[in-house]
């Protein structure tokens, strides 16, 4: 892994405030150019100006030039936010069939018309668990081009693969046969971050026998620092096939422990108030919620807070944006890692991500990273792990819990983790609270199990 870490901001492009006041893409061709004035009227700087893609890397055997940052599509806010991807060269857009019910794709098919289709790649993705029959799956596929108003997909993945015997099921391949002679679709894919519901199978386990399989061409699997071991075999296992892998879930860390701010509450509290206030809350039940809430996770808060302040102090940083921009520098050092795909639901995302395209980390970010992931072992599960999933006679599926709880603190996607939450019904983590918790034990990253299975309970629940 390079240690060079030029945070280079090179290719300076237009800042969010030109780009909406320009009236998106349609006119940014002349912003870009003369760099003043559209549609008459004065456009105006008032910040540095958000940096476009300056690296690309060889998806694998696709043959695509990939931006070495991607466009994770799971909750689009406006079609403008594609288009403003678009402009500052993200080139790889990643949606499904679920992300809003059918909403992202219809956001990209708004943004297409303002995008040249032979210079970007779509990957849609269809799940697989309700066993559809080759027609259902022709028939859904073609919904989705229908809505990104396309007439083919670069990829289709299965989404969200949990159980190994998936991986050969007919059906889909037989699709993607199809779809490809039809010149509808150019790839197969396959996602997974690991277990799911009552699918017990590790990220590494379902992505080695898709290599093995041999018909997929693109893969997106979760990757980060905390989950180095399982996503580098993976990405291993494909660079022998050349096969091309897009990276999720990179920035796995915390840092944050919620606090209440009314005035200015954080995104994560904010979350919570959208989520009550849809629920038929009024603003004061909702903040005797929130504080009810917070006085109950305060024990756990406490000590978290004492295992994360001295390492904070020592390295000088405050807030959870750098972590993770330490974090998905570690992932863009890695060449095997063709592109990151963290979830981009807005503005603020996409200029908090698109500088640190072309960098990679530094050997001091390497060590911050290394004594991170010793300080904060027990708060970290592993995204796709499995190891203590037989110690838990309850069926508590911890490490989709966990993830779920990161879906929610880290991509903001509140109700999407609380709606998962609510329907696993009798196996949430409300039932750790009367046991002896042999899990903990079970984990061999030291990870306290417990204690993250009932602050997750609370997070998604608010009880
Ligand atoms: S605390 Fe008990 S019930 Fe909860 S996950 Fe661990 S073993 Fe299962
Ligand atoms: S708690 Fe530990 S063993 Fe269980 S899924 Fe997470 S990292 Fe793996």
């Amino acid at each position: 892994m390079s240690k060079k870490n030029p945070e280079k901001k090179s290719n300076p492009g237009i800042s969010r405030r030109q780009f909406l006041a320009s009236g998106g893409v349609a006119a940014l061709g002349s912003v870009a150019l003369s760099g003043c004035a559209t549609g008459g009227g004065e456009v105006k700087t008032e910040a540095p100006s958000t940096p476009k893609i300056s690296r690309h890397r060889m998806l694998g055997r696709t043959g695509f030039k990939v931006s070495d940052i991607s466009m994770g599509c799971g909750s689009i806010a406006d079609p403008n936010v594609v288009r403003y991807a678009y402009d500052h060269g993200i080139n790889l857009f990643d949606t499904a069939e679920t992300y809003g019910n059918g909403d992202s794709e219809t956001k990209i098919g708004t943004a297409m018309q303002h995008m040249d289709r032979s210079k970007i790649f779509i990957v849609t993705k269809l799940g697989i668990d309700e066993s559809p029959d080759e027609q259902n799956i022709i028939e859904r596929f073609n919904k989705s081009l229908e809505r990104m108003k396309t007439p083919y997909a670069d990829a289709l993945m299965m989404h969200g693969i949990a159980d190994q015997e998936l991986v050969t099921y007919e059906p889909f391949h037989s699709a993607c046969a199809k779809l490809k002679t039809e010149g509808k679709l150019k790839h197969a894919g396959i996602s997974s971050h690991g277990p799911r519901g009552d699918e017990p199978d590790a990220m590494d386990t379902v992505l080695l026998k898709a290599v093995d399989d041999g018909r997929f061409d693109i893969m997106l699997l979760s990757y980060g620092f905390v989950n180095k071991d399982e996503g580098e075999r993976v990405l291993s296992a494909c660079r022998g096939k050349n096969i091309g892998t897009t990276n999720m879930k990179s920035a796995t860390g915390l840092l944050v422990i919620p606090v209440l701010d009314v005035d200015n509450p954080s995104e994560m509290v904010q979350g919570w108030f959208d989520y009550l206030e849809a629920d038929g809350a009024t603003r004061e039940e909702a903040i005797e919620r929130i504080k009810a809430h917070l006085e109950r996770q305060k024990p756990e808060h406490e000590k978290a807070l004492a295992a994360t302040q001295p390492f904070m102090k020592k390295h000088g940083i405050k807030t959870q944006d750098e972590l993770d921009r330490r974090s998905y520098q570690w992932v863009l050092s890695n060449p095997d890692a063709h592109t990151i795909c963290p979830s981009m639901p807005n503005f603020d995302r996409l200029d908090k991500f698109l500088p640190l395209t072309g960098t990679e980390l530094s050997s001091s970010g390497q060590r911050f990273l290394d004594e991170y992931a010793q300080v904060y072992r027990s708060r970290n599960c592993i995204i796709g792990c499995t190891d203590c999933i037989s110690a838990c006679d309850q069926q508590v599926p911890v490490s989709t819990i966990l993830r779920y709880a990161y879906y929610y603190r880290k991509l903001g996607r509140q109700k999407h983790a609380m709606r998962k939450y609510a329907a696993l019904a009798q196996n949430q983590a409300g039932v750790c609270l009367d046991c002896s918790a042999p899990c903990v034990d079970a984990c061999p990253h030291g990870v306290q199990v417990q204690a993250q299975l009932f602050e997750a309970h609370g997070l998604l629940t608010l009880v």
